[in-house]
């Protein structure tokens, strides 16, 4: 098994899936990521947050 851990960063705005990073290490202990990013939808930068794939 891979331990690949794909993460999917969502627009708080229209709920799309518009990023995926791969996270590397493990950040259990960390906070959800929130980051600003742009998104197409919107047209506009929105707050992104990591959500569950
Ligand atoms: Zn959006």
């Amino acid at each position: 098994m891979a331990d690949r851990n794909i993460q999917t960063l969502v627009c708080s705005d229209c709920k799309r899936k518009n990023y995926h990073y791969q996270a590397g290490k493990k950040r259990a202990d960390k906070k959800k990521t929130e980051v600003s990013k742009f998104c197409r939808a919107c047209k506009k930068h929105t707050l992104h947050k990591e959500a569950k794939s």
